[in-house]
């Protein structure tokens, strides 16, 4: 068993309302949101954070913004959203497990 929190939920260990997931990226909301749109877009390989990338890893990289964009659609926020990257503890990054923030003032439809 991984004691990593996003790789617990993926493997439907820890509860979550999932809002996407294929085989290669999952999204989910996050538990304290910060907004009223608050969702968590993550890759389903345990990767820790960014700069543990490499060159090699672009279009995984890639397909994760890309599929960023597209769960911002199915959201219904798509006229105005940020998203944000935590990389590093001490920039704020308290899970190890590489995830996209999506944030929108809107509320997400549904
Ligand atoms: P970070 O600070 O690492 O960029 O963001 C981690 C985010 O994960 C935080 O916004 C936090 O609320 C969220 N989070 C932490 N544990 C859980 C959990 O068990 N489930 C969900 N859905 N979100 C979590
Ligand atoms: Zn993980």
């Amino acid at each position: 068993m991984s004691d990593c929190v996003f790789c617990r939920i993926l493997a439907g260990e820890l509860p979550s309302k999932m809002v996407y997931r294929d085989d290669r990226v999952a999204a989910f909301n996050d538990i304290h949101p910060k907004a009223p749109t608050h969702v968590l877009v993550i890759p389903t390989r345990h990767v820790t954070r960014l700069s543990e990338t490499k060159e090699d890893d672009r279009e995984e990289l890639g397909y994760l913004l890309e599929r960023a964009r597209h769960v911002a659609e199915l959201l219904g926020v798509s006229r105005a959203f940020r998203l944000e990257v935590n990389n590093g503890e001490e920039a704020g990054q308290l899970v190890p497990h590489l995830h996209i923030h999506i944030l929108s003032e809107s509320q997400p439809k549904n």
